[in-house]
C-alpha cells in the first residue's frame, strides 16, 4: 500500500513541524483569550466593550480552527506510525498523493473532507 513517491520520513518531519507551529500559535492565542488586556488592550473603551467582545469571539473561533487543524496533524502522525497514512479515515480509499503533498495533515480524501 506504499506509494513510492511519498517519503514518510519527510512527511513525519513536516507534520512534527506543523504540530510545533500550531501548538505555539495556540499557546499565544489562548493567552490572549484568557487575558485580553495583556496585549490587545489600549486602555480605551469602545461602545460598551462590544468590539472587544467580538474580537474575543473571533479569537475563540480562530482557536477552535487551530485546534481542529492540530487534531488532523496529530491523527496524521498516528497514521504514519500505524502504516495507514494516505488512507482515508472515513471511506478507506487511498488519498491522492497530490493532496497529501499539498496538505500533509490530510486524513480524509477530498469527497469525505467536503462532507465533514
Ligand atoms: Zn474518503
Amino acid at each position: 500500500m506504499e506509494d513510492p513517491t511519498l517519503d514518510l520520513d519527510t512527511v513525519r518531519r513536516e507534520l512534527l513541524r506543523a504540530r510545533d507551529a500550531l501548538t505555539a500559535e495556540m499557546g499565544a492565542l489562548t493567552l490572549v483569550i484568557r487575558d485580553p488586556d495583556a496585549t490587545i488592550g489600549f486602555g480605551k473603551r469602545v461602545g460598551e466593550g462590544t468590539t472587544e467582545a467580538i474580537t474575543r469571539i473571533e479569537r475563540v473561533g480562530a482557536a477552535n480552527a487551530l485546534q481542529s487543524k492540530l487534531a488532523d496533524v496529530e491523527r496524521a502522525l498516528v497514521k504514519v506510525d500505524e502504516g495507514t497514512y494516505g488512507i482515508c479515515d472515513r471511506c478507506s480509499r487511498m488519498i491522492p498523493v497530490a493532496r497529501l503533498e499539498a496538505r500533509p495533515s490530510s486524513v480524509l480524501c477530498a469527497p469525505c473532507s467536503a462532507a465533514r
